[in-house]
């Protein structure tokens, strides 16, 4: 495998940025005498118990924050604000009504509203009760919903009068599902959510859960195939509430916007639980992405801490910079982003534009929390995923476990086990252990650690590319095709070919103001020579109005090359935009 030595021009932060002393000040130093012990006494707990609910919500109500924002609502017609005792008490009212349903500890009850207050409320709720709470996005069709509340055996769903006629579809399917709670019209033996909150009682003694008992669960975004069910007890909540602290940076009179839906695990973890364990205001918005939108909310909330994805960030840089200039968005102090490689040029543009640039962090639904991160208090290499948390030790390792030198790309391994691990994979014992690999837990992710010990994500272990002996990742391509005025984003693949293994194939999304032109693909041929390595230049070049992207905005590479070889698609549950799929399949006919 390749050795690398990046050589990314180090971001300084300008003085804007360090409005607010940092929680983390000095990496090094923590890193060095971190004990996990001392979060635990961080943390709130019920007696020697831990409950998720009480340590992000109840907790704040014998204090002064008590009647803080817990919420700031913004709907697509109305908004809410709702304080941290009115949550704790609606979602006490929540507790009850499951209760009297018959919700036991440890029985699965989902998930699938749209962003509105109720899906917050009843997650905590959930909780409350000692039950497994699981999240769907809103936008599943029949068979995803089927997928998840089949394999997880769920006992109750809570849903809304639009969305309900979806698990109908699919409802002679689905055994175990007693109940149905519906937000809005209900009728027949359907269990109506504003009535029954109306009655029920707002006291709730919360069920004393251990903390390794089973909390939430969900299913991963399937990038690379059948999403799978993942478990995290209650004691991830640890590692949520110190990252959201020292990644997320979060402070008391913080306003935060996690932009990610609670379907995908970011939604759960930074969008519902470390930020309130934390005692911060949250902004919640309640519809689709949209630039002008998105931004004139930061103005509205005066968001000072904003954490969003890849995708929604290219998308921000397609939208244009003079649409930036419209609003007052001084109130940002602190950016971070997730979910995708953040490519080097997003760094660079929301430094200019916002003043303040993105820290990318790399997690996954099965690590629960963030684990590898840029922290307000280091220099930003841009293109670099940053530094393991203090209470990480993460390596580069070759496939029989054994430590690679710096810079050597290789599998990226964290040690076992921190507080947020997942504790198992719903009714897949052997998938769960295959994670391990001797004394490490494979992520499935590729990557180089740098002489700094700052990581570099090269692609998923299933993504990269062998051409003429050579190995390439597809981010780093990407990231060259995105570095050019004419481009949006880029979704790049190994195609088979007789001569070199496999050539290199990218689909590209275009700017509005620029032409699909055989010329402009030659100048993006020769412009990724230049940027990258001659080698790692794409041959081939199609040009397309959407890449196939997962519902939590990840470009799903899986399904690009299925269709460039021709195989069946296999699941595509997860997928937000199908019609990308019917554009490429005619695009490859021609
Ligand atoms: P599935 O496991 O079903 O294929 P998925 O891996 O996309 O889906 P998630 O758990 O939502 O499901 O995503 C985690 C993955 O997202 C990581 O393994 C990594 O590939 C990618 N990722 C997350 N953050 C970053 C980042 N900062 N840089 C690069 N990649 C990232
Ligand atoms: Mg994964």
């Amino acid at each position: 495998m390749k050795t690398r030595t990046p050589r990314a021009k180090i971001i300084k932060k300008p003085k804007k940025f360090f409005k607010k002393k940092p929680n983390l000040e000095n990496y090094e130093k923590t890193y060095r005498k971190f004990k996990w012990r001392d979060v635990y006494k961080e943390v709130a707990w019920l007696g020697h118990r831990l409950n998720v609910a009480y340590a992000a919500m109840d907790c704040h109500v014998n204090t002064w924050r008590k009647n803080k924002v817990a919420l700031y609502w913004e709907g697509v017609e109305k908004s809410k604000e709702f304080t941290f005792v009115q949550i704790s008490e609606l979602s006490n009212k929540f507790a009850n009504i499951l209760k009297s349903l018959g919700v036991k500890k440890g029985d699965r009850v989902f998930i699938f509203l749209p962003r509105i207050p109720a899906l917050y409320i009843s997650f905590l709720g959930i909780l409350k009760l000692g039950a497994v709470a699981g999240t769907m996005f809103a936008a599943f069709g029949p068979s995803g919903i089927k997928d998840r509340l089949q394999d997880s055996a769920a006992k109750v769903v809570i849903t809304d009068d639009t969305l309900k006629k979806r698990i109908y579809k699919v409802k002679r399917e689905l055994p175990d599902l007693k109940h149905i709670i519906v937000v809005g019209r209900a009728s027949g033996k359907e269990i109506n959510y504003e009535k029954e909150m109306a009655r029920a009682s707002e006291k709730f003694r919360i069920v004393k859960t251990k903390q390794t008992d089973d909390a939430f669960m969900l299913y991963t975004s399937g990038t690379t195939g059948k999403p799978k069910g993942v478990v995290h007890a209650h004691k991830a909540l640890i590692q949520e509430h110190m990252t959201a602290k020292w990644v997320l940076d979060l402070h008391g009179d913080d306003v935060y916007w996690c932009t990610a839906d609670p379907g995908w695990v970011t939604g759960v973890a930074y969008g519902i639980l470390g930020c309130w364990s934390n005692g911060t205001s949250s902004v919640v918005y309640e519809g689709r992405f949209n630039p002008e939108k998105w931004y004139s909310i930061i103005e509205k909330y005066n968001v000072t801490v904003w954490y969003t994805a890849p995708t929604a960030i290219r998308m921000l840089m397609a939208a244009g910079d003079h649409l930036v200039k419209k609003y007052d968005l001084s109130s940002l102090r602190h950016m971070c982003s997730v979910g995708e490689p953040l490519n080097p040029e997003a760094v660079r543009w929301s430094l200019k534009v916002f003043g303040v640039p993105f820290h990318d962090n790399w997690w996954q639904t099965e690590t629960g929390g963030i684990l590898i991160a840029n922290y307000p208090c280091m220099p930003i290499k841009p293109g670099s995923m940053g530094k393991p948390l203090p209470g990480i030790k993460a390596a580069i390792v070759d496939d029989n476990g054994r430590k690679l030198r710096v810079g050597k790309e290789g599998n990226l391994v964290i040690k076992p086990a921190w507080p947020s691990m997942m504790k198992k994979i719903w009714k897949r014992p052997k998938k769960y252990k295959s994670y391990f690999v001797g004394n490490w837990y494979m992520s499935g992710d590729l990557a180089f650690m740098d002489k700094d010990g700052y990581f570099w994500f090269v692609g998923r272990a299933d993504d990269i590319i062998k051409t003429s002996g050579e190995r390439v990742g597809p981010f780093e391509v990407e990231s060259a095709l995105v570095e050019h005025a004419a481009v949006v984003e880029a979704g790049v693949i190994g195609k088979p070919d007789p001569l070199r293994g496999e050539i290199i194939k990218a689909f590209v999304v275009l700017r509005k103001d620029y032409k699909k032109s055989e010329k402009l693909k030659n100048d993006l041929r020769q412009f990724v020579k230049k940027h990258l390595a001659g080698h790692a230049y794409p041959r081939e070049i199609d040009f397309v109005d959407s890449l196939p992207k997962t519902r939590s905005g990840k470009v799903v590479r899986r399904l690009l090359k299925k269709l460039v070889v021709g195989e069946k698609l296999g699941d595509v549950s997860t997928l937000a935009n199908p019609e990308s799929i019917k554009e490429i399949k005619k695009l490859l006919q021609k």
